[in-house]
């Protein structure tokens, strides 16, 4: 049987980089169902770092990754601008308002910026809001980096291995995979959309994290979207589109169907929605759909992640509730969870956050 301090189920960009800020300060195994780590959310997502994306109580989360990820190179040059129509005037001034308090940097375009900007743009789009600082991520890089971490500093990575039984055991856990049992004295719920199954298993808190359906198009157009053009995000969260390499743009209609965990395929009708917004958007034509996928986005309750020790169960640590931006908040993330596993003081990059916010215990 293995044995480990921490046993990590879920090898996504949650997993993945906290195993890697933990180091070899603990011994840590990493659980993994599929045979390639990253095979759901994490390898699905639309790669940007947006301060604004989330909320102001996810903000600081994304703030904070910024060194590490800007550091190691997994940003690129993007940029984003924010466009509204009358219908979504009012949530583009309540966006800056929060961008304000947040001070993240930003500047308004009237109509004529815009064109110039967003050429095609239709003229219902009367305003838009800069997002200067948005940034493409290297998604693949990032959890390569974050896995290959850990097994550096000794972490085992256990590969279809779904773990189908946790059972407390003398002071820690017994936790049965299809690849063998695992003792460890920490059990560690980082299975994204499986989180409320993990934690059922282990008979701990029911703090429902509800998995929801998103959807990206990739599309080639006339005229085809400039490669340095920001990503557009429609104010009213009814779509957003960026450039992607070789002409072509990812398109999504911001959909969020609740969903039970699964291996999730897009919609048909999702796809022909998020085309429909985008000719009301801009008057380029689509001339062919490459392809399209869908991922999961899992949020608590209140939409904040939810990091922290179980209430009911001794030894079980929620990393859940990563939503739709688990990629940007990774490393601060992980290292605010690492500190809270190892008992540590929490490293400078996070030291000013409270992680009383993402705690389980707010549900009690
Ligand atoms: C379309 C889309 C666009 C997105 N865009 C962005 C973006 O631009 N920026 C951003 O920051 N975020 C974005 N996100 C969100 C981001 O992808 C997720 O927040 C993140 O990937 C969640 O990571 P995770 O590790 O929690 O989940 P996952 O990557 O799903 O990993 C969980 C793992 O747990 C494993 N698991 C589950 N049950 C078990 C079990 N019983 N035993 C063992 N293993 C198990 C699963 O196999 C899976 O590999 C987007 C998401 C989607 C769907």
């Amino acid at each position: 049987m293995t044995q480990a301090d921490i046993a990590i189920v879920g090898a996504g960009i949650a997993g993945a980089s906290l195993a890697a800020m933990i180091g070899d300060r603990a011994r840590v195994v990493l659980i993994e169902t599929e045979s390639q780590p990253g095979y759901h959310s994490t390898g699905r997502s639309a790669a940007f770092w947006s301060e604004s994306y989330g909320g102001p109580l996810v903000q600081p989360l994304t703030t904070a990754s910024h060194a590490w990820l800007e550091g190691f190179g997994f940003l690129h040059p993007r940029g984003c601008i924010h466009i509204a129509d009358a219908d979504g005037r009012s949530e583009l001034d309540g966006l800056a308002a929060e961008m304000a308090d947040g001070r993240v940097p930003h500047e308004w375009l009237d109509r004529i910026a815009l064109e110039a900007a967003i050429p095609g743009l239709r003229p219902e789009f009367q305003a838009g809001l800069t997002e200067p600082t948005c940034r493409d991520i290297d998604v693949g890089g990032l959890h390569g980096d974050f896995l290959a971490r850990a097994r550096r500093a000794g972490a085992s990575v256990m590969t279809d291995a779904e773990v189908t039984q946790i059972q407390r055991e003398g002071d820690g856990w017994r936790i049965g995979t299809r690849a063998g049992a695992v003792r460890a004295t920490i059990a560690v719920n980082a299975a994204g959309a499986w989180a409320n199954r993990i934690a059922t298993l282990a008979e701990a808190s029911p703090i429902d994290i509800q998995p929801y359906r998103r959807t990206i198009a990739q599309l080639t157009t006339d005229p085809a979207m400039a490669p340095d053009m920001p990503l557009i995000m429609d104010a009213l969260g009814r779509f957003y589109f960026k450039p992607e390499a070789g002409g072509r743009l990812w398109l999504s209609p911001h959909d969020e169907t609740p969903v039970e965990p699964h291996d999730v395929a897009p919609e048909e009708l999702d796809v022909a929605i998020a085309i429909d917004r985008f000719e009301h958007t801009v008057d380029w034509r689509v001339v062919r759909r490459e392809r399209a996928w869908a991922g999961l986005r899992s949020f608590a309750r209140d939409r904040l992640p939810v990091y922290g020790f179980d209430g009911r169960a001794p030894g079980f640590f929620w990393f859940a509730g990563q939503g739709g931006f688990g990629i940007q908040t990774a490393p601060a993330a992980a290292m605010l969870a690492a500190a809270m596993l190892l008992d540590e003081p929490l490293p400078e990059p996070v030291a000013g956050l409270d992680p009383a916010r993402y705690s389980p215990r707010r549900f009690d």
